[in-house]
């Protein structure tokens, strides 16, 4: 899934090649994808594109005031397109493609735009057209942006006090903190030596800010790391750079344990155990209920 890391490039990426680009129309491929229908999505066509945002995980076409806001979910990308001109119509039900945006034609006669896709059965890609992102209930609904510089050990430490939930999923709680995932919360865990299951209102002061330098640290090295790479290498990208995300069996950068994993119905998280658990792997939960 991308998350903050891997939109943040893509908005810059978007930056770059979009803005100052006339949109020609915004075909939705996709029909459940759109979740607005005012304005329409055809009042896009004719706008030029002002600029580019990120809001968590979203991704914020400002075209003259109007704005396009996708969410990828865990299985939609952004493919940018040098010409868009000879693409044949797509008819809805087939294929990964939830919607393509088409520009005007350039001074180099290429009609440039991208296109939005979404591999697998469970399409959850959404994509709004409204007058203000804030519009889109999970933009509303976001908690404070780790990138922004008003996000210090104080916000965090006001975040975590009190808190009954467990670390791991305290992070990945877009509410609470935006844009980050089930991928980088396991490698903010593992830069923070910390468990995944550690009660957040139990942090010392001493912990919470060496969780905040990890949660900054990691999420600015992805953004880096993915800097000025095309939208196509991002993905791969994300991959080469995790330490312990989807490794589980393979041996820890840090300390040459082995990655362990935690299985849930619909996820897995994985640690290193010497790093973040005192050496003690973690019950899996899912396994121990079946050996009972
Ligand atoms: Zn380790």
């Amino acid at each position: 899934m991308p998350e903050l890391p891997e939109v943040e490039s893509l908005a810059e990426f978007l930056k770059e090649r979009a803005v100052g680009r006339t949109v020609l129309a915004v075909d939705v491929v996709a029909v459940q994808a759109l979740k607005t229908f005012d304005p329409p999505v055809t009042a896009l066509g004719g706008l030029t594109v002002t600029g580019v945002a990120r809001h968590g995980k979203f991704l914020d076409l400002d075209c003259d005031g109007l704005h396009l806001v996708v969410h990828l979910a865990r299985a939609g990308w952004l493919r940018w397109r040098d010409d868009l001109s000879g693409a044949k119509p797509v008819r809805p039900g087939k294929g990964p493609l939830a919607a393509r945006v088409r520009f005007a034609p350039g001074d180099d006669g290429l009609a440039p735009g991208f296109e939005l896709t979404e591999a697998g059965t469970q399409k959850r890609l959404a994509v709004y057209v409204t007058r203000d992102p804030r519009e889109v209930p999970g933009v509303a609904a976001l908690g404070p942006d780790p990138l922004d510089p008003s996000f210090t050990v104080d916000t965090l430490r006001r975040i975590v006090s009190g808190s009954r939930t467990q670390i791991k999923g305290l992070l990945r709680d877009q509410k609470v903190v935006a844009g980050i995932g089930n991928a980088y919360s396991d490698e903010v865990l593992h830069a923070a030596r910390m468990s995944p299951f550690k009660i957040a209102g139990t942090l010392t002061d001493a912990q919470v800010a060496d969780l905040h330098e990890a949660v900054v640290a990691t999420l600015r090295e992805a953004v880096e790391r993915a800097r000025g790479l095309a939208a196509k290498d991002l993905k791969a990208e994300k991959k080469s750079g995790l330490r312990v995300h989807n490794r589980a069996g393979q041996p820890c950068d840090v300390c040459g344990d082995t990655i362990r994993e935690v299985s849930f119905s619909d996820s897995a998280l994985q640690y290193c155990p010497t790093c973040q658990t005192g050496g003690k792997p973690l019950a899996d939960r899912r396994l121990s209920r079946l050996l009972k």
